[in-house]
């Protein structure tokens, strides 16, 4: 039984979801307190509670404490069932989350999963469904298995209402551990705006500015293919490729913010990564850690990469991996410059 404080370091969702992953992955039971207890409202919000019934749902397991405010859980997983799945957030929560939830297990299974998700696509505080596309599913598929993304509906808050389908291909053998610790050549750049049920003005005058700050030409600035329907909503993306990855780079249209406050906030998440000659940024960092942890525990290897930035929020993550699997990180940190290694412990 792994049992955890869910008020440690961010105190925040991304424990319960770690703890999830890797409880149903290992087969190890977890029971967890003060959930979320770091956060205005603490306890489990529907969106947790879909990741919690999730996991329940591929793992068939026993479960306490399942309820919307609950700040303790005890669950106690079966094997992880490969099959197909249907999850959906009723509330405009994000579905993506649900994915980074039963992912990790379903890559491990003995057999392929598919699952339809459906909520939210492109949520504030969360993976939008482009930046798991473009950066996070490539480097699933380095380590031998495979993830296919594909969007029918964008859902944004309020509404949700969004729908993906993700087809997951556990590895032949063992997950291949792999080293990511530069980025590369860069291959292109390019921003596109997503403003379903908004006036033309508004992504004309994010990606205007956004083109402005960058210096990048009309080509590289696009309209994004959502529906009207499918808003009201606004994402601004900037994908930038090079040789050895791909990062993604999100920001969210808000009543409070005018279109320019949105594109210079991307402009200066877009400069500190373009800063820095690390691999991946503070998200794709977060989200690789439990990745490299997997192989390298499978693997019986180490492997590393480098970073723009270490956030309380990988730190966390990296602690909560390391009460389930047989690894050890190592951190340095510099100011343009983090490298985070996992080793088989
Ligand atoms: P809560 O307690 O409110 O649920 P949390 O700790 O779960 O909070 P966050 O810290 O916001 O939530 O992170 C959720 C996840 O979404 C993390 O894996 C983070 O890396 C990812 N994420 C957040 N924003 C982005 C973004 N713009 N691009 C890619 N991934 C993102």
């Amino acid at each position: 039984m792994v049992e955890l404080d869910g008020s440690q370091g961010e105190g925040g969702g991304q424990i319960l979801r770690t703890s999830l992953a890797l409880s149903v992955a290992t087969g190890q039971p977890l029971a967890i307190e003060k959930i979320r207890a770091g956060r205005a409202k603490p306890g489990l919000m529907r969106q947790h509670l879909a990741c919690v019934n999730a996991a329940a749902e591929i793992s068939g397991a026993k479960v306490e404490g399942a309820e919307l405010g609950s700040q303790s859980l005890s669950f106690a997983p079966g094997p992880v069932r490969a099959g197909e799945y249907r999850f959906s957030i009723s509330s405009a929560g994000s579905c993506m989350l649900v994915l980074q939830t039963v992912l990790p297990p379903l890559l491990l299974a003995g057999a392929a999963s598919r699952v339809h998700l459906s909520g939210g696509t492109h949520n504030p505080m969360a993976p939008p469904f482009h930046f798991l596309e473009r950066a996070f599913a490539p480097l699933v598929r380095r380590l031998g298995a495979d993830l296919q993304l594909t969007l029918r509906r964008c859902g944004f808050y309020p509404a949700g209402g969004g729908e993906v389908e993700a087809t997951i291909v556990p590895a032949a053998g063992a997950l291949q551990p792999f080293d990511l610790m530069a980025r590369g050549e860069h291959r292109s750049s390019h921003a596109e705006c997503l403003a379903p049920g908004l006036p033309r003005h508004v992504p004309t005058r994010e990606l205007d500015t956004l083109g402005g700050a960058m210096g990048w030409s009309g080509e590289q600035l696009r309209f994004g293919t959502a529906r009207q329907n499918e808003g009201p909503g606004n994402a601004l993306l900037a994908t930038l490729a090079y040789e050895h990855v791909t990062e993604v780079f999100t920001a969210f249209g808000e009543k409070s913010l005018s279109a320019e406050q949105v594109a210079h906030g991307l402009v200066k998440e877009l400069r500190e990564f373009q800063k820095s000659e690390a691999a991946v940024g503070p998200h794709l960092a977060d989200q690789l850690a439990l990745l490299l942890a997997l192989a390298a525990w499978q693997g019986k290897k180490a492997c590393a990469f480098t970073c723009s930035d270490v956030t309380q929020h990988t730190r966390t993550n990296c602690a909560v991996i390391e009460r389930f699997l047989p690894v050890r990180f190592a951190i340095v940190e510099s100011r343009q410059i983090c490298t985070v290694r996992v080793s088989p412990a």
